[in-house]
């Protein structure tokens, strides 16, 4: 199998240099940009990463617009972002998570802590690549994650659901592998980027609005009693 991908946006080169050692000693191949323009040059012109690590302080255009970029780019959006910055820069966090970075790094960060993020992120995002590129015939459920919108059919007609980011963002995980039952944890971190426990009836709030919006599907989702939720399998 090929190696996997991982471009770094690092304006710092030694912290780049230990990027690149780190990545290319576990497995990846990996290459490094000291700015945002050799950054986006490569990416019109080669194939693409399958991950971007992404600094946020850069010269000239900063990290945050790099990925505004990459996120409004049809062709680009799919790509798994983790976005790195000082400490004490809480503001930016829930900027990058809006803008739809997949996680986020605090620096300084530990390097194998660096790798588990990666491996974690690249985990999810083929689940959901999985989820696209292999829609059942008899679905009546769908999601498609680049123009992110979610589906019933119903009575043969196809009726587009009105789900909130992270609504969507629950529904296309746990589709992603039904009959797979997901904690509440594994929810957290991926759909809300945090480990916090205290957040936890923040998902049951959002699976109870979802079972309501996706109708006579709702009892698709299924609580795992002291668990968490997956979704039915149609073949149980
Ligand atoms: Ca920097």
């Amino acid at each position: 199998m090929a190696k996997q991908v991982i471009w770094c946006v690092e304006d710092e080169q030694n912290i780049r240099d230990i990027l690149e050692y780190t990545l290319q000693s576990t497995g990846f191949e990996s290459r490094g940009f000291k700015d945002g323009q050799s950054f986006l040059d490569a990416l019109q012109q080669e194939a693409l990463p399958d991950l971007v690590l992404m600094d946020i302080m850069l010269p000239n255009t900063d990290g945050m617009s790099l990925l505004k970029q990459i996120r409004s780019h049809t062709q680009y959006a799919h790509i798994p972002v983790i976005m790195t910055t000082a400490k004490g820069m809480e503001y930016d966090k829930i900027k990058a998570l809006e803008q739809g970075a997949d996680d986020y790094l605090v620096k300084p960060f530990g390097m194998m802590e660096m790798v588990a993020r990666i491996k974690a992120v690249l985990r999810r995002c083929q689940a959901r690549q999985n989820n696209i590129h292999t829609p059942h015939e008899n679905e009546k459920i769908g999601v498609d994650l680049q123009s992110r919108q979610a589906w019933i059919i119903e009575e043969d007609q196809k009726e587009f659901l009105d789900l909130t980011k992270k609504e969507f963002d629950l529904l296309a995980l746990l589709l992603s592998q039904p009959g797979v039952v997901f904690s509440r944890d594994d929810l957290l971190d991926a759909v809300w980027h945090t480990d916090f426990l205290g957040e936890t009836r923040t998902i049951d709030v959002h699976i109870r609005s979802l079972r309501t919006k996706l109708k006579t599907y709702g009892n698709q989702i299924e609580t795992v009693r002291g668990v968490g939720y997956r979704f039915a399998r149609n073949d149980d």
